[in-house]
């Protein structure tokens, strides 16, 4: 058995041994890390993941916890209708929260997120309908086909039925197509939409997510403690399950489990252990708590959890799986074709000029090289055609169509892909997840899908697809290595894998010899002729001369953001305006 299996094999098996050890009060106890599991566990993926922080969880939670409080205990409304009332009143205010906060950038968010926790609370608080700071009592019990669920011991069942399920749809949703998108949302979110992912969406659908397993907690919370009140959600609860997740490790579905359990103890621990050794009641358990987390930050700055959940979550990746049917091809254009244009493109920032009235164009089949010292604009060539800049003047066709307006992702709808010059990987995710990011848009499947494991045979395909194009930039043997573990030279090679995953009509490589030894740049060059023999076309910036005349069809020379000149590589060798501005060592 995989690691992975086996801890969950025995996490299962404590959780179902666990009522008939303890006692009621430590059963309870764990209803509570139940509960926080739920949306620390949201968190988890909304800031540890996804890079998006909240302290405004628990709006969700009492959202949907006044909610049945109040349905059921006035209206005598059964909870079983609460729930998806609550939950839909959730999503709306999540939507809502989302579009108007999602967009900040910076400490803006996560201070946005502090404001409406604190508005929430006053609201809570104010409203005579809510009960004001009395609360709403009387909550009843939840009841499952007759059976009661009035005790801690009873409703533990529920609680930890539906965080397990919570736990495992979030661990096989970032095993998944849409998983591998959330993971680059962190820090590489351009390089996501260079390959299709709607990134602004995706992050609203995890935040909704998150949003929707706290209304969870909340409606199960409302239902256990037969009582609700504003207390429980002010800020401080929105800080501590911040807490939870990143003490748990917050990039680990398990690491909420750990989070919340050690939270919840600790609190629990201190209240007790504290008025005994100082012999008087006083709140010093949350000034010990607080020093007590800084302390835990600044040892263990990745979480508890890294050790362990990084087995339970990344080990069966990037394994060998069953054989699937190929991913269907688009078909390449005619040769000769007129794929990309620039006409007159140019783009300044602020006082500067990095790209000035720049025309060339690229047939279909061949592979033009373009050239120019540093800071010619190359890379900016690269940033105008994908999408990532717009340029200021001039026009950019592709296929005889505009594209200089169009989002990145519509960009690579269409078939161009590129590597960069920084490279752009998911350090963190192995070497094939990466590659298999680059065939996002050969896949449909969404996050619910994931969750649900419909996806298997799409994902298989993918994963085989980036199986290949890894062994054909010879990384085979670091399939399921961390991104992070290649040398430079490797990681340029594997974005070359991850743009062939995009099954290209035109590849933009920007300097993708660099960092590589003799033969592997001669290995490079044989792949890159291999395939202008499939018909794919390809835009090449390398500085490594030999290296691209003795491989490209045409060259464009650029020097200070203007086309210097254009040829063929010999004519461009003996070019007397190039020798002198840049090619003057090599003759
Ligand atoms: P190359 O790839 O040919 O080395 P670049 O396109 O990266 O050149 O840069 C061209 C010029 O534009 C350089 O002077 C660079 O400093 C500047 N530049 C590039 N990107 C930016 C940016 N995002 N903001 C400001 N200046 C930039
Ligand atoms: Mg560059």
């Amino acid at each position: 058995m995989i690691p992975g299996r086996a801890a969950l094999a025995a996490f299962i098996a404590f959780l179902l041994a666990a009522p008939w050890l303890l006692t009621s009060f430590q059963v309870t106890l764990l209803d509570y890390i139940g509960l926080a599991t739920l949306v620390s566990l949201g968190l988890v993926l909304l800031t540890g993941v996804a890079g998006v922080m909240s302290f405004g969880q628990q709006v969700f939670t009492g959202l949907a916890a006044y909610c049945t409080a109040v349905l059921t205990t006035r209206y005598g409304m059964s909870p079983w209708l609460t729930l998806p009332l609550g939950l839909a009143l959730v999503a709306a205010t999540a939507l809502f929260l989302g579009a108007i906060t999602l967009r900040l950038s910076g400490h803006y968010l996560p201070l946005a997120t502090i404001a409406w926790g604190i508005g929430i609370y006053f609201v809570f608080g104010n409203l005579d309908l809510l009960g004001r700071h009395t609360g709403v009592p009387d909550i009843p019990a939840l009841s499952v086909l007759g059976w009661k669920l009035d005790t801690g011991r009873r409703i533990y069942w529920l609680i930890w039925a539906l965080a397990l399920l919570a736990l495992l749809a979030a661990r096989n949703l970032l095993d998944s197509r849409a998983g591998r998108a959330i993971r680059a949302l962190r820090f590489r979110s351009v390089m996501a939409e260079s390959f299709g992912v709607d990134t602004a969406s995706l992050k609203t659908v995890v935040f909704l997510y998150a949003a929707l397993l706290a209304g969870l907690s909340g409606w199960l919370y409302a239902h256990f403690l037969r009582f609700v009140s504003p207390g429980a959600f002010n800020v401080n609860a929105g800080i501590d399950y911040l807490f939870m997740a990143v003490v748990g490790g917050a990039g680990q579905v398990w690491g909420a489990v750990i989070g919340a359990s050690v939270l919840t103890l600790l609190r629990e621990w201190l209240k007790e252990l504290l008025p005994a050794l100082i012999g008087y009641t006083a709140n010093y358990d949350t000034v010990v708590f607080g020093a007590l987390m800084l302390l835990l930050l600044q040892r263990a700055r990745n979480g508890l959890a890294p050790a362990v959940a990084r087995r339970l979550i990344a080990a069966p990746r990037g394994c060998a799986r069953e054989p699937a049917a190929a991913l269907a091809r688009r078909g390449q254009p005619r040769a000769g074709e007129r794929l990309l244009e620039l006409r007159s493109a140019g783009k300044r920032f602020g006082g500067l000029v990095a790209v000035r009235e720049l025309s060339f164009s690229v047939a279909s089949g061949e592979i033009l090289g373009l050239i120019g010292p540093n800071g010619a604009g190359k890379s900016t060539v690269f940033n105008l055609v994908t999408g990532v800049l717009r340029a200021d003047d001039g026009e950019i066709l592709f296929r005889g169509d505009a594209i200089g307006r169009l989002a990145a992702s519509e960009i690579a709808r269409r078939g161009i892909c590129r590597t960069f010059q920084q490279v752009n990987l998911v350090g963190s995710m192995s070497v094939l997840e990466n590659a298999a990011l680059g065939a996002h848009l050969r896949g449909r499947h969404g996050t619910l899908g994931a969750m649900l494991r419909a996806d298997r045979a799409e994902e298989a395909q993918l994963l085989q697809e980036a199986a290949r194009q890894i062994e054909r930039v010879g990384l085979a043997a670091h399939a399921s290595d961390p991104a992070s573990s290649l040398p430079l030279g490797q990681q340029r090679l594997l974005e070359i894998a991850r743009a062939l995953c995009a099954d290209p009509v035109l590849l933009l490589l920007d300097e993708p010899a660099a960092g590589l030894r003799y033969a592997e740049k001669q290995a490079l060059a044989q792949l890159l002729r291999g395939l202008r023999a499939e018909g794919i076309s390809i835009l090449l910036v390398e500085h490594d001369m030999e290296f691209v005349m003795g491989l490209v069809d045409r060259t464009v020379v650029m020097d200070f953001g203007e086309k210097l000149a254009e040829g063929l590589p010999r004519e461009i060798q003996s070019d007397p305006a190039v020798l002198e501005a840049y090619l003057g060592g090599l003759e």
